[in-house]
């Protein structure tokens, strides 16, 4: 018996030109030939400055925009985001690299993540780059490696707040967590931060991750304000930063609608004013992954076999979840759901028969879309799985089943 899923909308930001999705203003067969090999990544540029300049249109021009690099960590992407965003927040000595090599201003650069090591701190004060303390070990390590170094280091206090962002892919925030400190701690690690002379900037608060629902977005944000304003009085200076975190969500799965940014904009202009009058030096901020670079990407895997097994049809590529495990459904998902999927050189026409996209993998956890209505493919066929520009490969088990690693190319 053939049963098929939920049918997603169909994504729009990709035009089709005879029957063959456009990426980056090319048809996906010659783009795959210019790439030499299939599986690869491409993201869009074009889509990645329009986003940007969306966000721009519908926030307050107060907020600084920072770009997650763990979303997308491909060097030509992030030099990409380095020129249209306020901020590249990264979180390792890695990303740090990464960062940096785009030219930004260090100081616009800052540092999160638990368990920082020695040599990834003394890289980010050595850089002058802003470091979001998470524990009372990391402070004194600040104030120690900036005497050594014999710089100030500049650094914010990362607070696990006393609430999450309500209904969030991945929770970041609230209850017991490894991220940032206590608020109930915050008081005494403020006048820490002061008494060891470090250059205190601001204030750092993320509350979770990839929600579609503005009014929760909204919600925390405003208790993100509220707690920031009650720390401000123990903070050993005025803030000159204030990070609200982001957690602004893109549709992955059938039945889910783009986030609206028209009442956050307006939301968020009415906590700038708050601010002003209560933090006037400070300088608000949002950080955002996969908002920024998520559907400009498509994830492009060739078939290879096309067998019937009792009925049900597979097509098997060879790319898998070594390359995408999110879409595979084993990146932070509770119930695997299809990633919005397509045979991107015949985008016309659905196939009478549902089918199943997989992987090379010697595993049945290899599955790219399961029981889905899709166009007629054949072995050379182009797959598409849309919405992964961001968590795709870096994301990743690259070694897993020793298969060729996915090429990356940004048009
Ligand atoms: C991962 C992360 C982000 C980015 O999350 P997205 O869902 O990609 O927007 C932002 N801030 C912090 C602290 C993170 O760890």
């Amino acid at each position: 018996m053939n049963r098929s899923k939920p049918v997603h909308a169909a994504p729009t930001q990709f035009p089709v030109i005879d029957n063959c999705l456009q990426v980056g203003g090319i048809a996906l067969p010659l783009l795959a030939e210019r790439v030499g090999a299939t599986p690869f990544y491409a993201y869009d540029r074009a889509l990645l400055t329009a986003r940007l300049a969306q966000l721009r249109a519908a926030l307050p021009a107060a907020v600084a925009l920072h770009y997650s690099v763990k979303a997308n960590p491909m060097p030509a992407l992030v030099q990409h985001m380095a020129r249209l965003v306020d901020g590249l927040d990264v979180a390792s000595g890695g990303e740090l690299a990464v960062a940096l090599d785009t030219g930004i201003a260090p100081q616009r650069v800052s540092l999160a993540g638990p368990g920082k090591s020695v040599q990834e701190m003394r890289q980010a004060v050595a850089a002058g780059a802003c470091i979001n303390l998470e524990s009372e070990r990391e402070i004194r390590l600040a104030a120690q490696l900036a005497g050594e170094l014999g710089g100030a280091a500049r650094v914010c206090l990362r607070i696990n707040p006393d609430f999450e962002l309500k209904g969030s892919g991945m929770r970041m925030g609230g209850g017991a967590k490894q991220f940032g400190v206590d608020a109930e701690q915050a008081p005494a690690m403020l006048a820490l931060i002061g008494a060891l002379g470090l250059d205190f900037v601001g204030l750092h608060i993320f509350s979770g991750s990839q929600s579609l629902n503005a009014d929760a977005i909204m919600e925390a944000q405003n208790r993100t304000v509220e707690l920031a304003l009650r720390l401000a009085a123990h903070a050993p200076r005025a803030l000159r930063q204030l990070n609200l975190g982001g957690g602004f969500g893109i549709p992955y799965f059938p039945g889910e609608s783009a986030l609206d940014l028209a009442p956050i904009g307006a939301h968020l202009a009415r906590l700038c004013e708050q601010a002003r009058e209560a933090l006037p030096e400070a300088q608000l901020a949002i950080e955002l992954g996969r908002y920024l670079v998520g559907e400009a990407g498509v994830y492009v895997t060739r078939v290879i076999d096309r067998k019937l097994s009792r009925g049900q049809l597979f097509l098997v590529t060879d790319g898998g979840l070594h390359h995408h495990l999110a879409a595979s459904g084993n990146f932070g998902q509770v119930i695997r759901k299809n990633y919005p999927v397509a045979v991107g050189n015949r985008m016309a026409g659905v196939d009478s028969a549902p089918a199943s996209v997989v992987g090379p993998l010697c595993t049945p956890l290899d599955l790219l879309a399961d029981q889905m209505a899709l166009g007629h493919a054949e072995v050379g066929d182009l797959i598409v799985v849309f919405q992964s520009g961001a968590y795709g490969l870096s994301a990743s088990p690259a070694g897993f089943l020793s298969h060729p690693a996915a090429r990356e190319v940004l048009v």
